[in-house]
């Protein structure tokens, strides 16, 4: 359990990806690491995720932290853009490379395809030019971790144990792609280090990269938080609400109708009818977070 009076303050974070506006599912992350924090008397920051132009939406960094502030969601300190970001991800490349644990792969998808199995998350990949470094220099290549057949595990505050053998059911996996994009999996290992986060509440469907994270941690001697992973919001159709699918955006007119569902969602005993307003609900739902009570929703993919 989290010692509220240990050494080291609880700090949490709400990391986004602006490819859309806040949808049901993100909003239900986005009060569910809030909650935590401040149950704990933890601090809440919010990073924007926007890693990936070509994905990102115009004006949805904006929205998306009106959207928390209008829902009583207040973060601390300044908000953090991966965009900016670069050559902290650049540094922990070297350091990898360094240690001779990165190679390039110029493999295109097709022969990703060809040469992987299929996995649980899509291709696991062959280790195809681990054996054989590239000496080519175009086309431009990926850069790949060597993984493992240790197993990672770790112990999720809702899940329990979980364990991936990394190297047999994700295969070597890109840090930086051949564009020269840095990859989600070592942004968000560098900057929760960066940012001294202490604690990752965040969806299930990171569930199956947190060993990959974890890993990368450990390679580049940095701490592993807590983790944390809530249920995923379905829609209709039975697919995770996604923003770059066009998932409804959460309505900015009634915030405490929103408030009171997620929170529904999120196992957690409803507030009575007296609270009325956003910032009656938030005081309620700091005080009365229980982890615990989260249920465990079978994650799909
Ligand atoms: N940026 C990721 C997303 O929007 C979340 C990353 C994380 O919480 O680790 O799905």
């Amino acid at each position: 359990m989290w010692a509220k009076n240990g050494p080291e303050r609880y700090r949490g974070r709400f990391a986004p990806s602006p490819s859309g506006l806040l949808h049901f599912g993100s909003l239900l992350a986005a009060l569910g690491s809030w909650a935590d924090a401040r149950h704990h008397q933890g601090e809440w920051w919010v990073r924007i995720e926007d890693l990936d132009p070509p994905r990102v939406q115009a004006g949805a960094a904006a929205a998306i932290l009106r959207t928390l502030e209008c829902f009583g969601l207040h973060w601390d300190g300044v908000v953090w853009y991966q965009s900016q970001r670069q050559q902290a991800y650049h540094q922990a490349i070297e350091q990898l490379r360094e240690a001779g644990l990165l190679y390039p792969c110029r493999c295109s998808r097709r022969k990703l395809r060809e040469t992987g199995q299929q996995g649980r998350k899509g291709v696991i990949y062959s280790g195809r030019c681990r054996q054989r470094p590239a000496t080519a220099t175009t086309p431009p290549a990926a850069l790949r971790v060597v993984t493992e057949s240790t197993p990672i595990g770790f112990c999720d505050r809702r899940h329990g144990s979980i364990e991936q053998v990394l190297e047999r059911e994700v295969g070597d996996f890109v840090l930086r792609r051949a564009d020269g994009l840095f990859a989600y999996q070592l942004a968000v290992v560098v900057d929760d280090a960066a940012q001294g986060i202490t604690h990752i509440v965040r969806g299930s469907d990171l569930l199956f990269s947190t060993p990959r994270q974890i890993y990368l941690q450990r390679l580049l001697g940095l701490a592993t938080p807590e983790y944390l992973h809530l249920p995923l919001v379905y829609g209709g159709d039975g697919r995770k609400l996604s923003k770059q699918e066009q998932a409804h955006p959460v309505d900015l007119e009634n915030p405490l109708l929103t408030l009171r569902a997620a929170w529904q969602r999120l196992g957690q005993i409803a507030p009575g009818p007296e609270v009325t307003e956003v910032a009656q609900f938030t005081a309620f739902a700091a005080r009365h977070w229980v982890a615990q009570r989260v249920p465990i929703v079978e994650t799909r993919g």
